[in-house]
C-alpha cells in the first residue's frame, strides 16, 4: 500500500535533461551549517525511500559536493551488500587500484535503465564526516562502485556517459531478465 502522507524529508530526485545534473558541483565551506545538515538528512531519506544505494547532493536539485554511500539489498539491487549508510563532504580519490571491471548499474536520475560500466575495483577515498571530521576508507567492488558513480555526479558526470559498447545498455526489463537467467532462476 502508497502512504498518502509522503516523508515531508523526501525530495524528488532530477532527472536526465536537467541542467543541475550537468554542472560541477561546488565544495561545502561549512559543516556545520543548519542547511546542510538538513540537506544530509534528506539524502538519506531520500535514497532510502527510493530503493536506492547511493545518491549525490545535485540530484535532488542542490550543486554541493555532497553524497551518500548506502548500499544494501533492496527491490532494485537484491544483491547489494549491507553496510551503514556513510555522508561524505568534499570527498576525494585518493588512490585506485589499476584494474577496471566492469559491472552494472542503474541511477535514480536516469529511471528505467541499466548500463555496464568500467570502474576502478578498489579505491581510497578521504571526505569530511556530518561532524566535518576527516575521514579516510578503503573500499572495493559494489561499493568502491557506488562511490565513483556519486563522485562523478559531483562532476556532472552520468553513467550512461561511460558506456563502452551499445550492448551495455540496457532497458530496466530487458535488464531483469537477464539477472534473471544469470541465476538460474525464472
Ligand atoms: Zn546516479
Amino acid at each position: 500500500m502508497t502512504s498518502t502522507f509522503p516523508d515531508p524529508s523526501q525530495r524528488p530526485v532530477l532527472t536526465l535533461g536537467h541542467p543541475i545534473l550537468r554542472q560541477v558541483a561546488q565544495p561545502v565551506e561549512q559543516v556545520n551549517d543548519p542547511a546542510l545538515q538538513h540537506l544530509i538528512d534528506q539524502l538519506l531519506t531520500t535514497v532510502r525511500l527510493a530503493h536506492g544505494v547511493g545518491i549525490a547532493a545535485p540530484q535532488v536539485g542542490t550543486p554541493l559536493r555532497v553524497l551518500v554511500v548506502a548500499s544494501r539489498p533492496n527491490l532494485r539491487y537484491p544483491h547489494a551488500p549491507t553496510m551503514a549508510p556513510t555522508v561524505l563532504i568534499n570527498p576525494s580519490l585518493v588512490a585506485a587500484s589499476d584494474d577496471l571491471e566492469l559491472g552494472w548499474e542503474g541511477c535514480l536520475s536516469v529511471p528505467g535503465v541499466r548500463g555496464r560500466v568500467p570502474r576502478h575495483r578498489e579505491i581510497e577515498v578521504a571526505y569530511l564526516d556530518r561532524q566535518g571530521q576527516p575521514q579516510r576508507r578503503v573500499w572495493e567492488g559494489f561499493v568502491a562502485r557506488i562511490f565513483q558513480h556519486e563522485a562523478d555526479h559531483l562532476e556532472g558526470i552520468l553513467f550512461t556517459d561511460r558506456i563502452q559498447s551499445e550492448t551495455d545498455l540496457l532497458s530496466e526489463d530487458a535488464y531483469q531478465a537477464l539477472d534473471m537467467a544469470a541465476l538460474g532462476g525464472g
